[in-house]
């Protein structure tokens, strides 16, 4: 065991601060990474509040942070894909039972024994929980250790690994998007992410926002057109029209109204989390044949797809980089939807705690 410098909340209120956290010594199966960055995802924000309390309650003291980039410091002595010096992620997932029918299929977030990179009991008994990105270092089993294609900037690498599967996860699973009508509901971390996939999956794409100052990056992003939801009159131009949408939002807000953009047979897939439940109008659904599915981020196989594309295509997400002493200004910020479009922590900040 080691003692890793990291950022932990001690409860739902309290403010995130500088702490020491054990990291395990490597097993024969395992990756020891030095954190070069971390993405700040909604759910951290939201896991750090407790604010999932009744599907996953939050064990303190919590250090979120699945959205990691580092370099490999060391290998256990069966590690085949991984070497010192390699640069690699960690996302969600750090275990599974890797057996399972869900395992077998690719899509390890399903697995009963599925341990999430924080807040989930750690299989190795370092802690009582898992902890997360927020921290210099983390030991990983190399299967959740996905490969960082050379030739992108790692501080927009980071993001990808929760924000950019969850978007890719359910549009690769769509189908063929090409000349197809997509809209990405919420232009923050993963809905940015979603318009670049999108629109690199040939799609004519809109963008739902709430913030009407956010109209001329969307367009930048790959967009090609923007409909504030605020506005009536402009959602009641494209009332049936899309294929598939993708709901990003955080927050409470009216799923009904996007569920109308839809056309026939039309698909809104959730991946945002609001603490609320959403109610949904029947008619909404009915007429039109739609369907309402949800998806949660991605396997690793596809994870390692999505990276690998992304190092193809040159696709990484747009960020702004913070150190870990300005995280909880970022969190006030995340809920103003005032990010452009992720926080990057640079945890070579870190070293100054
Ligand atoms: P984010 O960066 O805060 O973006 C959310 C966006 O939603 C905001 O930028 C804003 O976009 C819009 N929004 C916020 N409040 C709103 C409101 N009251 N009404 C309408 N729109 C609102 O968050 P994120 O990191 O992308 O995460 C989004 C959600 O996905 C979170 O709930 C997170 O926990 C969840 N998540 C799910 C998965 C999964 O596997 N399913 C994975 C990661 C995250 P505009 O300014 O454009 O309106
Ligand atoms: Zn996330």
């Amino acid at each position: 065991m080691s003692n890793a410098k990291a950022y932990s909340a001690a409860s739902a209120t309290a403010k995130l601060a500088s702490t020491t956290i054990p990291r395990r010594a490597p097993t024969p199966r395992d990756v020891a990474i030095e954190i070069l960055y971390c993405g700040v995802c909604h759910s951290d924000l939201h896991t750090v509040r407790d604010e999932w309390h009744s599907v996953m309650p939050t064990t303190y003291p919590c250090v979120p942070g699945h959205e990691i980039v580092g370099r490999v410091v060391q290998v256990g002595s069966a590690v085949t894909g991984h070497k010192a010096g390699d640069l690699v992620g960690v996302g969600c997932l750090v275990d599974s039972d890797q057996s399972c029918p869900s395992c077998q299929a690719n899509v390890e977030q399903f697995c009963p024994g599925a341990t999430f990179t924080y807040n989930s009991p750690d299989q190795h008994g370092t802690a009582p929980v898992t902890y997360g990105g927020y921290s210099e270092s983390i030991v990983v089993d190399e299967h959740f250790v996905l490969t960082v294609p050379k030739n992108l900037e790692l501080a927009g690498v980071a993001p990808l690994l929760c924000a950019g599967i969850t978007t890719w996860s359910p549009m690769r699973r769509w189908g063929e998007l090409k000349g197809k009508k997509v809209g990405v509901v919420g232009l923050g971390g993963l809905g940015h992410m979603g318009v670049k996939f999108a629109r690199a999956f040939g799609a004519h794409v809109a963008v739902f926002t709430t913030s009407p100052g956010k109209k001329a990056d969307a367009l930048r992003l790959g967009a090609d057109e923007v409909i504030l939801s605020t506005k009536p009159e402009e959602m009641q131009k494209h009332a049936g029209s899309f294929d598939f949408i993708l709901d990003t939002i955080a927050a409470d807000h009216d799923i009904n109204a996007y569920l109308q953009m839809l056309g026939l047979d039309g698909n809104l897939t959730l991946v945002g989390a609001p603490e609320k439940p959403l109610p949904v109008l029947s008619f909404a659904l009915l007429s039109g044949r739609k369907s309402l599915s949800g998806s949660l981020i991605g396997g690793i196989k596809e994870t390692q797809e999505m990276l690998d594309f992304c190092g193809k295509h040159n696709i990484t997400s747009d960020v702004e980089v913070i150190p870990i002493q300005q995280i909880n200004q970022a969190y006030e910020r995340l809920l103003k939807s005032d990010v452009k479009y992720r926080f990057s922590i640079d945890m070579a900040s870190l070293k100054a705690e």
